[in-house]
């Protein structure tokens, strides 16, 4: 099966790309992967994408387009493969369909994590982590021994940046803005399966595996 997965932050996304990718037996392929791999192999398609980067700026759609066609040609991706956050815009999207349609494949389905901003909030602004050890506890979903102490090395634990609500909600706005019309053109093609992604892996997977029609495990 040839499948895109998109969530918001705060999802479980990358968890869920794993299992969902297992589970058809396809390589999970995130454009940020290939990013690392590119620029770490120091390749002049790497050098570009490192001169965006080190700017702080996005990598141009053309380029991310290139490294995304050339990975999905290679032979473990032939029977299928699982994207995950790649497409996130419509330009995106239509450089990939592009790119299908000169291998003579259509994708299956483009599941669609749905979560509730306030969940997505309680979720992102629990994380803490340890600068010491890097060890990441969340004060809700998996609380350390002692408060604000790190289990590993009793370091004190700290909030990044990125997690205060301010910080998530205007995360979560610009995902809405790029996000809402990448929906609406997957729904024009019939292929947008939404999930729920409230509650546990496990309960994800299985909503997936429904949306899917793969059947009960
Ligand atoms: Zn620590």
């Amino acid at each position: 099966m040839r499948i895109v997965l998109i969530g918001p932050p705060g999802a479980g996304k990358g968890t869920q790309a794993r299992v969902l990718a297992g589970l058809l037996a396809v390589p999970a392929i995130s454009s940020g992967d290939l990013f690392r791999a590119e620029t770490s192999r120091g390749s002049a398609l790497g050098e570009l994408v490192r001169r965006h980067t080190d700017a702080g700026e996005l990598v141009p759609d053309e380029l991310t387009a290139t490294l995304v066609t050339r990975r999905l040609r290679e032979p473990d991706a032939a029977d299928g493969f699982l994207l995950d956050g790649y497409p996130r815009t419509v330009g995106q999207s239509e450089l990939l369909e592009r790119a299908l349609d000169e291998d003579g494949t259509v994708l299956d389905a483009v599941i669609a994590l749905d979560l509730p901003d306030d969940e997505i909030v309680r979720r992102l602004t629990g994380r803490r982590v340890c600068p010491a050890c890097g060890t990441t506890v969340h004060t809700v979903f998996s609380p350390p021994r002692v408060p604000d102490r790190c289990d590993g090395c009793a370091g004190p634990l700290v909030r990044r940046a990125d997690d205060t609500e301010e910080t998530v909600l205007r995360r979560l706005a610009v995902y809405a803005e790029q996000t809402v019309p990448l929906l609406r053109w997957y729904t024009d093609r019939e292929l947008l399966r939404p999930v729920d992604a409230t509650g546990t892996v496990p309960e994800v997977c299985d909503r997936m595996r429904s949306a899917l029609s793969l059947g009960a495990r």
